[in-house]
């Protein structure tokens, strides 16, 4: 899966598999490809594979200026396997070729006896703490979402502040609150499947185009709007820090990542991932916003009752 936001200065595209993204072979040319056409790109990593990492040799140092790469740290499987050395030498080896990166934790409770542990390891490695991910139970998109602790949420978040992190900080101010604002998901930011093709404007969304059928048939912009079916912004430190809903002011994508003091950002990627989606995009007039949002409860609907329809067929043995 990743999604491409669209900028004067090409798209960001963030490319994240269900398993490790960088184990197929592809996964490199793939990100080569964007690169080469003047796309930024991030890889979420688990940050183990050195072969992979070793295949950026000889990159040329333009694109490599354009790669970032999120490094999910999974400490105790890292200490397990005895590769802490193997993770921490391939973010420098990364940071030497001149590309960006964030070291981030998801909190869970495994941690919580580690956490002087971890901010320790990583200081001594990259110079700061990690920022922190809010760890979720994966559930409907449509109904409550809960941290993923035995913990009280008070208790949870305070142990997420223990690491200073504006991604932590913005990820929880944005939990489980709806957005009822225009979000123009579906024409500044896709949601697009690798393996199917599929291109859907966000999670929720059930309409979607599969842009491999006809690869010259244009993408079919059409925005959200204010018709959003998720609970909250289930990404809202990608989305709502790159500026898909223009009315909300947050702070940038590279506020919510970077550690300047350690420098995990190049200048160049912190002006790029500074910026907002608003300053390269052309906001909708007044009536075009209420003919998507229209258009966006339409859609909602449908799907609705396509899935009634579904849990009917099956429930009479008519469908599996
Ligand atoms: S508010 Fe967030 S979840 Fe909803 S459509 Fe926009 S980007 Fe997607």
């Amino acid at each position: 899966m990743f999604s491409a936001i669209s900028t004067v200065m090409g798209c960001y595209f963030s490319l994240c598999g269900a398993g490790e993204t960088l184990a197929p072979k592809y996964t490199l040319d793939m990100v080569r490809a964007l690169l080469e056409n003047g796309h930024h790109v991030n890889v979420t990593t688990n940050g183990t594979l050195t072969k992979r990492f070793r295949e950026l040799e000889g990159w040329d140092a333009e694109l490599l200026r354009s790669l970032h790469f999120a490094f999910s740290f999974h400490y105790l499987e890292l200490l397990r396997l005895k590769k802490l050395d193997v993770f921490f030498d391939n973010i420098r080896y990364v940071k030497s070729l001149g590309c960006s990166f964030v070291l981030q934790l998801n909190l869970c409770d495994e941690y919580l006896p580690y956490l002087d542990e971890i901010k320790r390891v990583s200081m001594e490695n990259v110079g700061a703490w990690p920022q922190i991910a809010a760890t979720r139970k994966e559930v409907a998109l449509d109904s409550k979402v809960l941290f993923e602790t035995a913990l009280s949420d008070e208790e949870y978040i305070a142990k997420g502040r223990e690491f200073d992190s504006p991604l932590f900080e913005f990820t929880v101010k944005n939990f489980n609150v709806k957005r009822r604002e225009f979000c123009y998901a579906g024409a500044w930011a896709f949601q697009l499947n690798l393996l199917t093709g599929e291109l859907r404007p966000c999670y929720h969304s059930h309409r979607s185009q599969n842009i491999y059928e006809d690869v010259d048939a244009p993408i079919r912009k059409m925005s959200v709007g204010c018709s959003c079916g998720s609970l909250f912004c289930m990404n809202s430190s990608h989305f709502m820090s790159l500026g898909v809903i223009p009315d909300i002011e947050t702070p940038s994508y590279a506020d919510l990542r970077d550690r300047p003091e350690a420098g995990w950002y190049t200048s160049e990627m912190r002006a790029f991932l500074g910026g907002k989606l608003g300053e390269s995009n052309v906001e909708l007039p007044a009536c075009e916003r209420m003919a998507a949002t229209a258009q966006g409860r339409a859609d909602n609907a449908y799907g609705k009752a396509r899935s009634l329809g579904g849990k009917v067929l099956r429930s009479v043995g008519l469908k599996k």
